[in-house]
């Protein structure tokens, strides 16, 4: 089997790079070639603590050993697990799993309508989102999300989402009436671009939803679990959503997600309203546990904030040495380089050029360099990885 084989057997939805991946470890990737990688993109911000560490791999098999699966008819030990220590780091009081973020968002979005419902009656149905937002796949987060490439095509879209500039304050104030049931942000804009939001703007949105009687739903299935440099970015703003998502960088490379809010909001779910047949199994929780172990340690903490520096700091040399960047961006180790108008819209010939010379990176929409390599990346390592992406630059 080989890349070009993907055109033959697979929906052509994707375009992957002509190597295979084959085997990793930490921030090293190797292909069917034998070839090296520096791995600064994560497998899309998912690779939290790298590459097959050791903690996560020994909790799956260990798990693999005990069960698999039991179905939500009973509830399992590492589910319980993981949403204690969910719980006792942030704000939320009951969690609900599932396989990837646009299922905990579609879980989130579907909750504020039934806590609406339930509240209010069926009038306050309305979904401020953001333009540029990017909130997952189905049919209801390509409509929360603010992108019409992806929502274009597949209509009718479900009704009552208004989408309002990113970061306007004013424009929120004036969207923000009676009939809304929810306010979905990111904390930072990851997938089209590594923007971060104001704390003005978040601080707004609070306002906004406390004095309408709406959720606050801050999708964090990019920015959290470490990758801001605190647990979840909503703890750098000092602002608490009512509901939170997670997903990428939970499971560290294998499928989850999940949705944490207030005892009082969660009680609107009563049993069979609603479900999915592999959210919180054994496998996905186990993992995720001793994922969020590793993560959430004062020196990972620590490395993150200094990593992030020296990343910032080496793209910001680029910047002036080579007129290739406008700005850099985002916390902690997810970092946005945006392009210089030479370069206007050329992310993904970057990134193809960096997988030649042998460093992963990421776009962020067309115009943006995306950083997000594991939580435990060390100086070393991200020197050498740099060292081979200055050569892209000069040449
Ligand atoms: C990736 C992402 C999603 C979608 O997650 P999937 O696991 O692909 O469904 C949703 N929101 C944000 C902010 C994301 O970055």
């Amino acid at each position: 089997m080989q890349a070009s084989d993907f055109q033959k057997l697979m929906f052509p939805n994707y375009a992957p790079a002509p190597f295979i991946p084959v085997r990793g470890a930490g921030v090293q990737v190797w292909d069917d070639a034998g070839r090296d990688y520096w791995d600064l993109g994560g497998g899309i911000a998912v690779l939290s603590i790298g590459h097959c560490h050791p903690s996560a791999v020994n909790a799956l098999q260990n798990q693999a050993q005990k069960l698999w699966h039991v179905s939500n008819l009973f509830t399992n030990e590492p589910a319980l697990q993981l949403a204690e220590q969910l719980l006792n780091a942030t704000f939320a009081e009951r969690a609900f799993f599932c396989n990837s973020g646009a299922e905990a968002n579609e879980a989130a979005l579907k909750l504020a309508r039934r806590h609406a419902v339930n509240h209010s009656g069926g009038q306050k149905f309305k979904i401020i989102s953001t333009k540029n937002a990017f909130h997952g796949r189905t049919l209801f987060t390509v409509t929360a999300g603010g992108q019409p490439k992806y929502s274009d095509g597949f209509g009718p879209l479900p009704a009552g989402v208004q989408h309002i500039d990113f970061n306007d304050v004013a424009a929120l104030e004036a969207a923000v009436d009676e009939d809304v049931c929810a306010i979905i942000l990111e904390p930072i804009q990851g997938e089209s671009g590594v923007l971060p939001a104001t704390h003005e703007f978040l601080q707004a949105a609070r306002a906004a939803a406390d004095r309408v009687g709406a959720l606050l739903i801050f999708d964090e299935v990019q920015t959290g679990c470490g990758r801001t440099g605190k647990l979840f970015a909503y703890q750098h703003f000092g602002v608490e959503p009512d509901i939170l998502t997670t997903a990428k960088g939970l499971g560290g490379g294998f499928p989850i997600g999940v949705t944490l809010t207030r005892a009082k909001i969660a009680e609107n779910f009563t049993p069979g309203t609603h479900g999915t047949t592999y959210g919180g199994n054994p496998l996905a929780c186990a993992v995720g546990s001793a994922v969020l172990t590793e993560i959430d340690r004062a020196e990972t903490y620590a490395n993150i904030a200094a990593r992030s520096q020296q990343l910032r700091a080496r793209l910001q040399q680029f910047a002036e040495k080579y007129g290739v960047f406008s700005e850099v961006r985002g916390m902690g180790l997810l970092i946005g380089a945006v392009l210089t108008e030479p370069y206007r819209d050329q992310a993904s010939q970057f990134v193809a050029a960096a997988a030649q010379a042998g460093v992963l990176i990421l776009q962020a929409g067309t115009n943006v360099l995306r950083f997000a390599p594991s939580l435990l990346i060390q100086e070393n390592e991200l020197n050498a990885a740099l060292d081979r992406l200055e050569t892209i630059f000069q040449a």
